[in-house]
């Protein structure tokens, strides 16, 4: 476990957000209210080296534009560009130092999806990681997702939302509708810039 320090309880939820959709933003919100957090960070990744030569990427400013959009209204979501200020590769353990140094007696909670939460030992520096931050996995309430059980992990159940930024990519480049899948603001974010074509 990870010793509380008294001070601010960060969620750090990190991710490309190619686009913002409800499945994130429901489990942000989730993830606040069950571990009391006083504020959760929608972290933009800049360069997401696990996706990095699998496709194109949308320019971080426009990532940037839609998280704050998809955030605009909800009280304690914020969108951080901390790793848009950064040279290279975006490596959370970095991230969490940066929040470190800059709050040096914040509790730091590092929120993951399933996928994301399985795949918690190909990142750098994950022991630190783990040092660092508590590790929330945000689980679908009977699918408990596997994690490696040498760190302890908080579970917050959410509901199973079936729903990626691949399907919204797809969905656009198609001409269907991603009303309800997104919040309004990301949707008309994604028209201004003529993303997904
Ligand atoms: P892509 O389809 O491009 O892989 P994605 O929808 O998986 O995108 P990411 O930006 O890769 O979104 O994910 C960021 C974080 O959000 C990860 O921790 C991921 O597990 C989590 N996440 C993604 N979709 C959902 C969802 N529907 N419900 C809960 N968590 C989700
Ligand atoms: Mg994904």
């Amino acid at each position: 476990m990870v010793r509380s320090r008294g001070g601010r309880r960060i969620g750090i939820f990190g991710g490309t957000f190619d686009p913002p959709h409800i499945g994130h933003l429901v489990a942000a919100v989730d993830a606040q209210q069950a571990l009391d957090l006083d504020v959760v960070l929608l972290v933009v990744a800049s360069v997401p080296w696990q996706k990095v030569d699998s496709r194109a990427i949308s320019a971080a400013a426009d990532r940037l534009a839609m998280v704050e959009a998809a955030v605009a209204d909800t009280p304690r979501l914020e969108v951080s560009d901390l790793e848009l200020r950064r040279e290279g590769p975006s490596y959370t353990a970095d991230t969490l130092a940066d929040l470190r140094r800059a709050e040096p007696d914040a509790d730091l909670f590092v929120i993951l999806g399933d996928d994301a939460a399985s795949g918690f030992t190909t990142w750098e520096r994950y022991e630190e990681v783990a040092r660092e931050a508590t590790l929330v996995v945000v689980d679908r309430p009977g699918h408990p997702a596997p994690v490696d059980e040498r760190f302890s992990w908080v579970r917050v159940d959410i509901p199973e939302l079936e729903i990626s930024s691949t399907e919204l990519r797809d969905r656009v480049a198609a001409g269907r509708s991603i009303r309800y899948l997104t919040p309004p603001g990301v949707a008309a974010c994604i028209v201004s810039r003529s993303l997904y074509r």
